[in-house]
């Protein structure tokens, strides 16, 4: 069977040259969207991904302010900055990289973002908002993943969904957008009996665990659609999905790579959700 190569680095480049020109244009009123991100510990791949959204923020002429914490900084330090940035009229967006490290209480630390500022969509406000089908800012992979969808026209309404993982940051609001588009949603984790007859039955099956070639051929239908969020680094230090690629492509209609598929999406779409930010603050939306 042959396949299609979703091509998330492409649709990312197409999403943020539109941004780029919003960017200029907000620009030519005097508005300077600006993104503060705070990044606490020394975790490397953290600080990698936030090199890269430091980097696009730069491409698209979008301000950005990293506060880099150490380890062992108290939380209620945190607590103090994210009310400093709230206040702060120039800060559209704040992202607080997770994960944190483990003395800290993620959910007290994110609850304390203003939800007008929440580029990430990770407060209770903007997950409930989604919720109840009145979303705010959207976590930006799994916004990013349904672009990739309608990016290539893949049927979701009437289609069985299967979604493996879920984090709040990835499987449960993935599983949302997925409901919200009609689709018949199956969420499976870690305790799931029976993992292969459900992932199967797959007409999408969106992979986010964290473990590379997690999913094989023979759990794969012919024709699914795959898509392989995860970000695995192996032994050799060569980057991979959580999908063995090379075995399922033979099966599936349309496929995401790793790296070059979800990834670009995600920091495309925080970009996004940043100038979206602007506006409404600006009371341009
Ligand atoms: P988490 O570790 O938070 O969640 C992993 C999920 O996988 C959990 O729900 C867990 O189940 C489930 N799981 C673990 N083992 C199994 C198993 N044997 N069978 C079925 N389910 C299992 O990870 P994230 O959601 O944060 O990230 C997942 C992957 O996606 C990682 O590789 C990460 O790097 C990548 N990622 C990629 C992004 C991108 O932009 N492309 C963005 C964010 C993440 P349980 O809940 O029961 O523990």
């Amino acid at each position: 069977m042959s396949f299609t190569l979703i091509n998330g680095k492409f649709i990312a480049s197409i999403i943020k040259e539109d941004i780029k020109i919003e960017v200029e244009d907000l620009k030519s009123k005097g508005i300077n969207p600006c993104l503060a991100v705070i990044l606490a510990g020394d975790n490397k791949a953290s600080e990698k991904y936030v090199s890269f959204k430091e980097k696009t923020c730069l491409e698209l002429g979008i301000k950005s302010v990293i506060f880099r914490l150490s380890e062992g900084i108290d939380e209620e330090e945190i607590h103090k900055l994210i009310d400093e940035l709230n206040h702060n009229p120039s800060i559209n967006g704040i992202l607080v990289q997770l994960p944190l490290p483990r003395h800290m209480n993620q959910n007290n630390i994110l609850q304390k973002i203003d939800p007008l500022k929440d580029v990430d969509g990770f407060t209770p406000y903007c997950l409930g908002r989604l919720l109840i089908d009145n979303p705010l800012f959207i976590p930006c992979t799994p916004k990013g993943i349904m672009r990739l969808l309608d990016a290539y026209e893949i049927q979701i309404e009437k289609k069985h969904a299967v979604v493996v993982g879920r984090s709040i940051i990835v499987g449960k609001p993935l599983s949302l957008l997925l409901l919200r588009r009609n689709a018949t949603v199956t969420v499976c984790h870690s305790k799931t009996e029976g993992l292969k007859e459900i992932t199967r039955k797959a007409d999408i099956l969106c992979v986010a665990v964290g473990v590379p070639n997690f999913i094989t051929a023979d759990m794969v239908k012919d024709g699914a659609v795959i898509i392989d969020i995860g970000i695995n680094v192996t032994n050799y230090g060569k980057v991979v999905g959580d999908v063995d690629f090379e075995s399922i492509k033979e099966k599936a209609s349309y496929i995401t790579p790793v790296p070059g598929g979800v990834g670009p999406m995600t920091i495309a779409m925080l970009m996004e959700n940043t100038v979206y930010a602007t506006k409404l603050q600006k009371g341009l939306v």
